[in-house]
């Protein structure tokens, strides 16, 4: 199925042709500037499988993984949107809050639960990982 979404005032969309891969909650540190102390929530996707419009901004930096990452947010309202490791060319992440529809999506795995902080709830349903799963 196409599902679409973007940023919260509409300067940055995207269509997404694909089924996500995985969906995954992230609490590296990285995601909890982005999801405000929270883990993220994030569908990885086929890069192929994503179009964009509008010109988002991109900053990037090295994650605690190694990966030179990234991550891309509108300049108006500063919803971050995407997230790249740009050495995985065959996927990219993309920020489950900005899908105009989430319904069917909900995440099997978790990772990055040692930079969780000591009140998170690691749910036991989730496949939990650490750190970043190989
Ligand atoms: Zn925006
Ligand atoms: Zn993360």
């Amino acid at each position: 199925m196409t599902r679409t979404g973007g940023c919260r005032c509409g300067a940055v969309r995207y269509t997404l042709s694909a089924e996500p891969v995985a969906t995954r909650l992230c609490w590296c540190r990285d995601c909890q500037y982005w999801a405000l102390g929270n883990a993220a929530v994030n569908i990885m996707v086929p890069r192929a499988a994503v179009t964009v419009q509008g010109e988002p901004r991109r900053w990037e930096s090295l994650a605690d993984s190694g990966n030179h990452m990234c991550r891309s947010f509108c300049g108006q309202c500063g919803t971050q949107v995407f997230s790249e490791a740009l050495e995985n060319t065959r996927h990219m992440v993309i920020r489950v809050g900005t899908l105009d529809d989430a319904t069917g999506i909900a995440p099997t795995v978790v990772i990055w639960t040692d930079s969780a902080p000591s009140w998170a709830y690691i749910d036991p349903a989730l496949k939990a990982f650490p750190r970043q799963p190989g």
